[in-house]
């Protein structure tokens, strides 16, 4: 039709779109949101986020909220902390990017100086930088085939490695990977041997978790085609289990035995969050490589294997690196992150912090007998519901309400578990105790209110 006939009902129809136009600034940005971004990445909530400060996180309404997410464990040094925002001013007008390959910059040099101090693992240490947890772990993988020149790798159920093809292949929750496949060969996965803190004894635990794994030698894979054993010490989304010290000394030593190389994923417990730099520390077992990321760049995206030097060398030059890893403005925010943790002495704020989320999340269990556990390293504190109590059912569908409860009144957590039945604290180390309290007292109100009050009221 021509266009003066279109025009009445075009009219109309923008009419119509103005009676309903969104209504807040959240609406808008969602809107946008669904018009152009894949529906393939995830959106936990509705929140849309403006800024951030310390540990709280504002959205585009104005609305505040108490973060216990850290955007997944990374902004364990607060939102914005000022030090860390000069030095990413600073070095981004000094130089944003020479790639290592081409010219050595002294940033990149510094924080490898930094890690291999932090993480002793050994004599002798030496780090390559990167941009991801996924992409740490994929190095950490091709570092240990060329040092062992094997091709097999051992990981564990509920765990979560990454999203690249290999990394994916070694993250065990089916959402995270349906449909991705094929997925990278010689890859064998056992239980992780996960310990409910009210249910289980670590060491019964750890003494079956050890004879499963001989047995694995036996009908699945021979040690002898095993390049790693690659494991979190903490399990971060498959729900905060970690492993019994008992079983990391038995792989340590299994290791040993074998010639297999031992990796510890520390994307998520890196950085005080266990309540030393590395949970490897707290638990008193070194591996020959581990994975870091996340809290490290207070922000930005770096990542870094660290290992033991013969391990670290043992590789064909050329094999490691990348355009980007290790940019100069990302390593400049990770020095500066680094030195303000040490400062602000952020591994024992971990240990107050998660004494607090203990304390707390007890009284939820004596409440209600949905809490099947409370358990954690540190301030990775979490705590599991299952539905009337029976360790066989998930309570998957309260912990969505419980945290939509809590988002509702200004606090922001996460769930986690195989089954999202696990309610996880990230929080920035920097919170106050006023900021936790507050953030907890709406975590009480949120269970009360969806699983229908105290049982002892
Ligand atoms: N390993 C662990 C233990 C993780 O928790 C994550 C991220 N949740 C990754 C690896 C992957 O990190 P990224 O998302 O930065 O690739």
């Amino acid at each position: 039709p021509p266009r003066s006939t279109l025009f009445p009902y075009t009219t109309l129809f923008r009419s119509c779109m103005a009676a309903h136009e969104p209504e807040t600034a959240t609406d808008t940005l969602l809107a946008r949101r669904q018009a152009s971004v894949s529906s393939g990445v995830p959106q936990g909530t509705r929140i849309a986020a403006s800024h951030g400060l310390g540990a709280i996180l504002t959205d585009v309404d104005g609305n505040d909220f108490i973060d216990l997410s850290s955007g997944i464990g990374v902004t364990t040094l607060g939102h914005s902390d000022p030090y860390v925002v000069q030095a990413i001013i600073d070095q981004a007008s000094q130089l944003q990017h020479t790639c290592m390959h081409i010219a050595t910059y002294e940033g990149y040099v510094a924080l490898c100086e930094k890690l291999v101090a932090l993480f002793p693992h050994g004599e002798d240490t030496r780090a390559v930088l990167l941009n991801s947890g996924s992409e740490a772990v994929e190095n950490a993988i091709k570092i240990a085939r060329q040092a062992t020149g094997r091709p097999s790798i051992i990981c564990f159920t509920g765990a979560f490695h990454g999203r690249t093809l290999l990394s994916m292949t070694l993250t065990s929750k089916v959402s995270y990977k349906q449909g991705c496949g094929p997925f990278a060969s010689n890859v064998f996965r056992l239980p992780y041997p996960r310990v409910r803190e009210f249910h289980d004894d670590p060491d019964v635990v750890a003494e079956q978790a050890l004879t499963l794994l001989r047995h694995a030698f036996r009908d699945t894979v021979s040690p002898t085609d095993l390049a790693a054993i690659l494991i979190e010490p903490v399990l971060g989304e498959g729900g905060f289990y970690h492993a019994p010290v008992a079983y990391l000394q038995g792989l340590r030593e299994i290791c040993d035995e074998h010639g297999i190389a031992l990796i510890f994923d520390e994307v998520q417990t890196g950085f005080c969050r266990t309540g030393s730099w590395g949970a490897y520390q707290n638990l008193g077992v070194t591996p020959d490589l581990s994975t870091w990321a996340k809290a490290m760049g207070g922000g930005l995206p770096i990542s870094a294997v660290v290992g033991k030097a013969h391990v670290m060398n043992a590789v064909k030059t050329g094999t490691l690196g990348g355009t980007f890893g290790g940019n100069p403005i990302a390593c400049a925010a990770a020095l500066t992150t680094l030195r303000r943790m040490e400062e602000l002495d952020l591994c024992s704020r971990a240990h107050a912090v998660g004494e607090r989320l203990r304390v707390r999340y007890q009284q939820l269990a004596d409440a209600h007998r949905e809490v099947v556990d409370v358990r954690g390293l540190g301030a990775m504190v979490a705590i599991e519901f299952c539905v009337d109590g029976d360790l066989t059912r998930p309570a998957t569908e309260a912990v969505q309400q419980i945290l939509a409860h809590c988002r509702k009144n200004g606090v922001l957590m996460l769930s986690a578990g195989v089954y999202g039945n696990v309610i996880r604290a990230l929080p920035a180390l920097v919170i106050t105790d006023a900021q936790l309290d507050k953030a907890l007292d709406a975590l009480h109100a949120a269970a009360d209110a969806v699983l229908g009050g105290s049982d002892h009221e």
